[in-house]
């Protein structure tokens, strides 16, 4: 039998390991709010990997907003939902989000990580089937695992091959049949096809479940999502308050009521995890007001993008096509990927480099991601640190 000494051992060997293979992810130190131009110590720097797509991470109105919700409603719950840990709050803003997303009913969880944790085992059983696109979040992965339901996986976004395992799973003798997708790939900035989903689920009698943690609050009008986008009614839509929507904690399953009823019922993460506290539902309340009524906001988020990829495209770059803030800068090779990561950030440029294994060997890039808290000035900046920094790695000429 091993003792605990060895398996201390053990793990600084896979901590060694993880790092001799230069996958080490290291923390960066942010000294200010979280915005379009940040604080690291003393280093000022062009924020480009948050998802505050909209820029409201620091809005006054928020902050406000929960500090009221805080002197008068406290500071902390103490309780699961269930027990003593439901304000009128809570009840208003799990209102405000399902009228928002155009469904019944929702229920809110400690995070979107807790609320996909907790959809699928709940609602189906081994008789039932999971159709799983290939690149779905983590989170939507965890989820599947925890639920009894047979799994079915289908390359991403290819409608052919799941079209296949919506057959094979009715061949199967599947009783209900639920597909899974994120609404947005984050690493590509894809948008899910979900017209065709839809119409695929139609014609199998299949329900969709859509993770829309990259789309709610600018994709879409009102910002209501990818199906608003594309105009689809999905059944169950899981999403974040930590990116769009404030940047701070929370997330939530929308869908009908009986549905939303049994999750209250049933879900785990819900069950046995502390309520929300006041001060984040009460700006919860308050960014919905704000995004409803964020058209603006959204133009300037699509206006930023659109001039970053041309400026981006017109330096030489090899971009992903697409529409979505997320800006993926190609670069193949994972050191180089590193090397570019670098070199942006002593320019004073804050991105991220992802390369294997959370994007496929030999697709390293930089994942850029506009806000609309970035100004034109802000984008020229780091425009210019772009051509630098690849340049001197000679990714450009
Ligand atoms: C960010 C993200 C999550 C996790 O959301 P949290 O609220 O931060 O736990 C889940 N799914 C997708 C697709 C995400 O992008």
């Amino acid at each position: 039998m091993a003792t605990a000494r060895e398996f201390l051992a053990h793990v600084a060997q896979t901590l060694a390991q993880i790092d001799a293979e230069g996958l080490t992810k290291h923390e960066r130190e942010i000294t200010s709010p979280q915005g379009g131009r940040i604080e690291l110590g003393t280093r000022p720097a062009i924020n480009l990997c948050a998802n505050n797509y909209l820029g409201l991470a620091n809005h006054p109105r928020l902050r406000e907003a929960a500090i009221e919700a805080m002197d008068t409603r406290g500071y902390g719950m103490a309780s699961v939902r269930f027990i003593c840990g439901t304000q009128d709050l809570h009840h208003e803003l799990e209102r405000r989000i399902a009228a928002f997303l155009g469904h019944e009913a929702s229920i809110l969880f400690a995070s979107c990580f807790d609320a996909n944790g907790a959809l699928f085992e709940p609602l189906l059983g081994p008789e039932d089937a999971i159709i799983s696109d290939a690149l779905n979040h983590a989170s939507i992965i965890d989820g599947i695992r925890l639920s009894k339901a047979k799994r079915y996986r289908y390359a991403n976004s290819d409608m052919d091959d799941l079209e296949t395992q919506l057959q094979e799973a009715r061949n199967d003798g599947a009783r209900f049949i639920l597909i899974a997708t994120d609404g947005v790939f984050s690493m590509d900035g894809y948008l899910a096809r979900l017209p065709e989903i839809r119409n695929l689920a139609d014609r199998y009698g299949a329900m969709v479940m859509v993770d829309d943690c990259h789309a709610t609050g600018f994709m879409g009008p009102k910002g209501a999502g990818t199906p608003a986008h594309f105009g689809v009614h999905i059944d169950l839509v899981t999403g974040t308050l930590g990116k769009a929507l404030g940047g701070a904690l929370g997330g939530y399953i929308a869908g009908p009521q009986a549905v939303i009823d049994l999750l209250r019922q049933r879900a785990r993460p819900y069950l046995f995890s502390n309520a929300l506290p006041p001060a984040i539902v009460g700006a919860a309340l308050a960014v919905l007001d704000l995004v409803e009524d964020a058209d603006d906001l959204r133009a300037t988020l699509f206006r930023n993008t659109a001039y970053w990829r041309q400026g981006l495209e017109d330096a030489g770059f090899k971009l992903l096509p697409g529409e979505h803030p997320i800006v993926p800068v190609m670069l193949g090779d994972a050191v180089l990927a590193q090397e570019m990561a670098r070199a942006l950030d002593a320019l004073g440029v804050y991105v991220a480099g992802f390369f294997y294994p959370v994007v496929p060997k030999g697709t390293a890039r930089i994942r850029t991601q506009m806000n609309a808290a970035l100004t034109t000035a802000d984008l020229d900046t780091a425009l210019d640190a772009f051509r630098t920094a690849g340049r001197q790695l000679g990714v450009i000429r």
